[in-house]
């Protein structure tokens, strides 16, 4: 017999819904794209918010192993203008501690049993048959079936967001360079005496520079630039050749004439790579509920960064976890019409307050 749910997606947003319909007692399954547990190596630090992510890491028992690798010394946050000049500055008074994203995925799957999670199946479509069953079809030649309720899970692109409304994420008109400064970089000790701990955000011209310490000590870069969609996939710019990335972006047409000592933050990047910044229509996330199926997370309100999203995802896993222990699993769809009010509330909140740097 199918578990009772399918959750398409082990990000934080998939697997914190694992988690806390683990501790309820409802059975679930978690299908993942990657091929096992360590083949993710996507990283970035996340802040972790006191109302939302912290709320749904306390839900689900976990608080306290966050807490042995949050990072508080890094929720120092600054900004400076184009000519490296800070212009705001908070010390390590925000409640919003930092953790890398594979420790917090890591500190996820190690609280759900290990054959919750199928890895290595990448959803290809959900179909809907004439019983009313939804048919989880995987691009390995799987299919599943025989579930209550498939949860999409499944980030920006969700597979399962099509069988649910039409809406789908548009191009914002900008990209994240993301490149880093590795601790045997020559430059990394003037970037310790200069940048420190935390998060320190240099705006100007309609053009961004972020540095964040990652949990390694190492430095991650943005460069938040305004090009088109095809930027990278479309070879106007070559990430591999590092060399001539640097000069593209040290040219007048990017950060040419920005300060030296932020200029030398991309003189010595390595490992370029790009995000095109996705977010979906405010007006776009509201549907007619279909019975048998939801999304959470970024599959169902992506946004330009602003530093909610893992947040608003977890938020998103609470909620829909409360509603289900609410009214059992027998009424799921009346959990997930009172779920989807409150998603939608708080996933148009999130996407208008989407990154506006570029603007
Ligand atoms: C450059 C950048 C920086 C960011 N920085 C921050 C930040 O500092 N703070 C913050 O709060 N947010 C940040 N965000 C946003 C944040 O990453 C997302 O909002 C958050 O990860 C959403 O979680 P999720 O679980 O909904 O989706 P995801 O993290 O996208 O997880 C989706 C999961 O589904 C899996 N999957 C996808 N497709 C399929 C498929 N077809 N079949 C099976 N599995 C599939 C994926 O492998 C993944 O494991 C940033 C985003 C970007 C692009």
């Amino acid at each position: 017999m199918s578990p009772t749910i399918a959750i398409i997606g082990a990000g934080p947003c998939g697997l914190t819904l694992a988690r806390l319909l683990e501790r309820k007692g409802v059975d679930y399954v978690v299908y993942e794209r990657d091929e096992s547990d360590d083949s993710n190596r996507r990283g970035g630090s996340l802040d972790i918010h006191a109302e939302t992510g912290q709320l749904a890491l306390k839900e689900a028992g976990l608080f306290n192993e966050f807490k042995k690798h949050a990072r508080y010394e890094d929720t120092s946050f600054a900004i400076a203008n184009q000519q490296g000049e800070r212009v705001f500055q908070i010390g390590q008074a925000r409640d919003a501690p930092e953790i890398d994203r594979v420790l917090l995925r890591q500190i996820l799957l190690d609280s759900i049993p290990k054959e919750k999670v199928r890895w290595n199946h990448v959803l290809k479509s959900v179909t809907l048959e004439q019983d009313g069953q939804h048919i989880l079809q995987f691009t390995n030649g799987s299919s599943a079936s025989g579930f209550k309720l498939v949860i999409g899970a499944d980030g920006a692109w969700s597979k399962v967001r099509a069988s649910i409304t039409p809406a789908k994420p548009q191009y914002s008109g900008n990209h994240y360079i993301e490149s880093r400064i590795n601790p045997d970089s020559p430059y990394y000790p003037t970037m310790v005496s200069k940048v420190g701990a935390g998060t320190l955000m240099c705006l100007g011209s309609s053009k961004e520079i972020v540095t964040q310490r990652q949990g390694n000590g190492s430095y991650r870069i943005y460069l938040g630039v305004t090009v088109p969609e095809n930027f990278v996939r479309g070879g106007i710019v070559d990430l591999e050749d590092t060399e001539s990335t640097r000069r593209l972006f040290l040219s007048s047409e990017f950060f040419g004439n920005w300060a030296e000592e932020l200029k030398d933050l991309i003189r010595y990047s390595e490992d370029f790579r790009s995000w095109p910044l996705y977010y979906m229509a405010p007006e776009a996330v509201s549907w007619n509920s279909v019975p048998g199926l939801t999304l959470v997370g970024d599959a169902a309100h992506v946004a330009t960064p602003n530093g909610e999203g893992v947040n608003c995802a977890m938020a998103d896993a609470l909620s829909l976890a409360s509603k289900i222990a609410t009214y059992g699993t027998d009424a799921l769809d009346r959990a997930v019409v009172e779920y989807e009010e409150d998603m939608f509330r708080r996933g148009v909140e999130h996407i208008k307050s989407g990154s506006t740097f570029l603007t």
